[in-house]
């Protein structure tokens, strides 16, 4: 397999396996159905990318996505917050335009737009945009690429003051014509933003952000490599907590805004800790199946003292989790979700059962195992499950290390 951003041939260096496409939920007849493919990592040794060997083709993946953004309050308390900060640092008014790729449904533009900042998204996913735009944020269900940027600038006279991206640059395989859009679609002096998970995340034992749809696993100093590629500049970035560990960059055409120190520290950092050479991605492996032994190790004491173990939320990272430890039935007892979308149906590659929340009242398990660990303090305080804890509940926290609470 060759580098998607600079062609040199990439290194393996962690593999899952074979691995469900991982936000496919299950209908009963469709679990004998179900199919596989390779999920395994590598590193470019020239351009530093760390990348995916094999993808899914994005028709696969995107075209009915499950995912609703406005289901989780902690996302939408971050996303208005990015509209506040966004709009207060670059100048943003109502002769701005925020242009939006992977818009989901709307839950980061309808800040912008309280703000009363237009707003445009685009999103492959045609039942998603499709309840952006009854919710008034207006979304055009395509995939985002050159042809559609230049399509955008040359036919329609639209640039935008601000593009902005949520984990959108890490899914995109053909990643050069991407940000070669970005640049086609913004502004002379506009600023493109996008947050996506931290590749620091993979030597914190943070496996989990490794799925299909995310093809890229990006440090700075493959990134500032990768814009400059498509004509773009890199002037500041920052540290998020989103994801459990997220990068957000700000990017410009060249020299219209000056380079801020953050990005050259953040880049020395990089080099200090090897993110430059294979060996230090070789390493990740080890540290992972010692949390998967230790996890395995606690289930298994837990259910033979015959207690009852119910899994906190079906995440793309957590079944990535179950499907790569091996955790199914034989150590959980059920699965609870609160995404209406996601219940009734069954958990990628393990086939477990999504029950609403409800179901810990009924079955009163002893312990939840958090799956969403990133946002772990916010499940543990949860209005809805303030009786479990009373009557004693437990949660589990697996990762980045095991924690009993
Ligand atoms: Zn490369």
């Amino acid at each position: 397999m060759n580098c998607r951003n600079c062609g040199t041939e990439i290194k393996e260096f962690f593999s899952l396996g074979q691995m469900p496409p991982i936000n496919s939920f299950l209908k009963e007849d469709d679990m004998a159905r179900e199919k596989k493919y390779n999920l395994s990592v590598g590193f470019c040794p020239k351009c530093y990318l760390v990348q995916l060997i094999n993808t899914i083709p994005p028709e696969d993946l995107f075209r009915d996505y499950i995912y609703f953004s406005s289901n989780s309050k902690y996302f939408l308390d971050h996303c208005k917050e990015v509209a506040n900060n966004l709009t207060k640092k670059l100048n943003l008014n109502k002769n701005s335009l925020v242009l939006e790729i992977a818009s989901n449904d709307g839950a980061q533009l309808q800040y912008f737009k309280e703000l009363e900042i237009p707003t445009l998204g685009v999103d492959p996913a045609e039942n998603i945009a499709k309840v952006a735009n009854e919710r008034g944020i207006k979304t055009l269900a395509e995939f985002f690429n050159l042809d559609f940027a230049k399509n955008l600038k040359e036919e329609q006279n639209i640039q935008a003051d601000l593009i902005f991206g949520a984990n959108v640059l890490a899914h995109v395989p053909e990643i050069v014509d991407f940000v070669k859009g970005v640049k086609v679609a913004l502004k002379p002096k506009g600023t493109a933003v996008f947050e996506f998970p931290y590749l620091k995340g993979l030597m914190e034992n943070k496996f989990d952000i490794i799925y299909h749809e995310h093809v890229f696993y990006y440090s700075i100093i493959a990134l500032i490599g990768l814009f400059k590629n498509a004509g773009l500049e890199i002037y500041d970035v920052e540290l998020t907590p989103m994801q459990g560990g997220s990068l957000m960059i700000f990017a410009s055409n060249p020299g219209v805004f000056k380079i801020k120190e953050n990005v050259n520290k953040l880049s020395a950092e990089e080099f200090e800790n090897g993110f430059d050479k294979l060996e230090t991605y070789q390493k990740i492996t080890m540290s992972v199946l010692k949390i998967k032994n230790d996890l395995i190790a606690i289930l298994k004491k837990i259910k033979s003292e015959g207690k009852k173990i119910a899994a906190y939320s079906a995440p793309a990272k957590g079944n990535i989790l179950l499907n790569y430890f091996g955790i199914n039935k034989n150590y959980l007892d059920f699965v609870v979700d609160k995404s209406k979308a996601k219940q009734n149906l069954y958990t990628p590659g393990t086939h477990m059962l999504v029950n609403p929340l409800e179901k810990i009242y009924e079955e009163k398990p002893d312990y939840l195992l958090i799956l969403c660990w990133n946002i772990s303090e916010e499940v543990i305080n949860m209005e809805e499950l303030k009786q479990y804890r009373n009557n004693g509940g437990k949660f589990i926290i697996p990762i980045p290390e095991i924690k009993i609470i």
